[in-house]
């Protein structure tokens, strides 16, 4: 469908993206996106604004998804319009961001985001670099800490991360402004980033790891070019605030392609800023590791193809879960008593761990609960079994624990004994009670078997 879509569209090669002079205008007769596809909300933002006598398109993700007969997530758009005469334009609007300011439009549940035209940041050798500079504000790394400075749309197109981001439609004539080449990276599968990698990295390291959130969601290959620095300026994430990598992160492995986007995280040396802890576990204990992070992982790939519901918590307990042995064994070093050095590792790591991304209270306490319910699955004597199997926690902790037997941990058929627990009726479920007290089968030989034999992660 997306070769008959894109063949009639005349392919501009040999040239690099971003030396292109001339538009690249495609004529509705030339490609196959309608507007009956956008969103009718979208199609109402872009037609007001013009109406207002602004230039206006859907632009980004949804053309590109669109394209590639895909869903897309949200609808962006771009403007002549300032986001104060968008909030002139709508009542429906909010401005929000800092860094980068745009306009909110409601419309009952959805959001059209809408920003206006940027130029690329001011440089010094700029003639409006005194103007530029209080909208326009970088680090010294060159990372961009306010991007403000308006400019047309021919600029705005140079200012996104990659060609595939960069196509603008129309919706009131149909056509699509291609200034990057952005269609035939399309055609060909490509991820590529406009202008200079290494500078575009520098002003924006996120734009690492949504080159490969893209390829991963797209199944595209990341250009060769816009490849190669990834793993040099990898720790450049180190400072990005943690509140944006962690948004950046949900999309990463809460997007349905969670296990292929691992991968590549990983094979650019991209996980490790975003996990420094987990990390040090994948050189210590890889096997275990990245058994039970691609085990969670494709969990919840097939959850999200199943339109079931999924939470940050069950996949950061997971994602932290190997480190943490490592920091328990440090703290009863120190002579600290097993249980309370758990605990207290426990609290550490995830401190530690909110300082890379921050996890809101609302994911991390649930976290800690999973985490905190795991010992409390071996001690099923008295009624303490019913009482579990009450909390509300059980079903996510019962089911970390399946996750940490299928990576290989031993828990001496543990899993086993409350999957049967939950199907059997009263009269069994005391039997199996009364057995673990007169000291018989799972339990205690689970017991023993694991004191002879310990395993990566059984300690907590
Ligand atoms: P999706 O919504 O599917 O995640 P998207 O491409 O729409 O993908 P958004 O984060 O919604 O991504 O951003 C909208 C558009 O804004 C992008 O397509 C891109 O053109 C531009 N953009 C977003 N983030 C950046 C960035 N860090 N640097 C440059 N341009 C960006
Ligand atoms: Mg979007």
């Amino acid at each position: 469908m997306i070769r008959k879509l894109l063949k009639k569209i005349p392919s501009p090669f040999g040239r690099p993206a971003h030396r292109r002079t001339t538009p690249a205008i495609i004529p509705a007769s030339q490609h196959a996106l309608k507007r009956s596809q956008i969103s009718r909300n979208a199609v109402t933002v872009v037609e007001r604004l013009q109406q207002a006598g602004y230039q206006a398109f859907a632009v980004g993700g949804c053309v590109r998804d669109l394209l590639l007969d895909m869903d897309p997530k949200d609808y962006d758009v771009a403007t002549s319009a300032t986001p104060e005469q968008v909030r002139a334009t709508f009542r429906n609007c909010r401005l929000i961001g800092r860094r980068f300011k745009l306009a909110h439009v409601y419309f009952g549940r959805e959001i059209i985001e809408v920003a206006t035209f940027r130029a690329g940041h001011a440089d010094d050798s700029d003639n409006d670099a005194d103007l530029g500079r209080e909208q326009s504000l970088q680090s010294e790394s060159g990372r961009l800490l306010r991007d403000n400075v308006y400019g047309n749309l021919e600029q705005d197109a140079q200012r996104r991360d990659f060609t595939i981001n960069a196509l603008y439609y129309d919706v009131c004539t149909g056509n699509i402004h291609d200034y990057a080449n952005g269609v035939q990276d399309i055609r060909n599968a490509r991820v590529r980033l406009i202008g200079d990698p290494v500078q575009r990295y520098q002003e924006d390291p996120v734009r690492m790891l949504r080159a490969v959130r893209f390829a991963a969601k797209l199944d595209f290959e990341i250009e060769p070019h816009s490849a190669a620095p990834i793993a040099e300026l990898a720790e450049l994430l180190y400072d990005i605030p943690a509140a944006r990598l962690f948004d950046e992160v949900l999309k990463l492995l809460l997007s349905g392609q969670g296990e292929r986007t691992f991968e590549l995280l990983l094979h650019y040396d991209l996980f490790a800023p975003l996990f420094p802890d987990t990390d040090e576990a994948i050189d210590e204990q890889p096997d275990y590791t990245l058994k039970l992070i691609r085990q969670a992982l494709r969990n919840t790939d097939e959850r999200i193809r199943e339109e079931r519901p999924v939470t940050p918590a069950f996949l950061f307990a997971a994602l932290l879960w190997p480190a943490l042995p490592q920091r328990t064994r440090e703290l009863e070093e120190q002579g600290i008593p097993t249980i309370p050095a758990q605990q207290q590792a426990a609290h550490e790591l995830l401190a530690e761990q909110c300082r890379h991304t921050a996890i809101p209270k609302r994911f991390s306490l649930p976290l800690r609960e999973i985490w905190d319910m795991q010992p409390r699955l071996e001690r099923r004597n008295g009624r303490r079994a019913d009482q579990l199997l009450e909390h509300p926690r059980f079903r996510a902790a019962y089911d970390f624990l399946l996750l940490r037997e299928a990576a290989g941990e031993d828990t001496g058929g543990l899993g086993r004994w409350w999957t049967r627990y939950q199907e059997v009726g009263a009269d069994e479920r005391r039997r199996m009670i009364q057995q673990l007290s007169s000291g018989e089968p799972a339990a205690k030989r689970s017991r023993q078997r694991r004191k002879r034999k310990p395993s990566g992660g059984a300690e907590h």
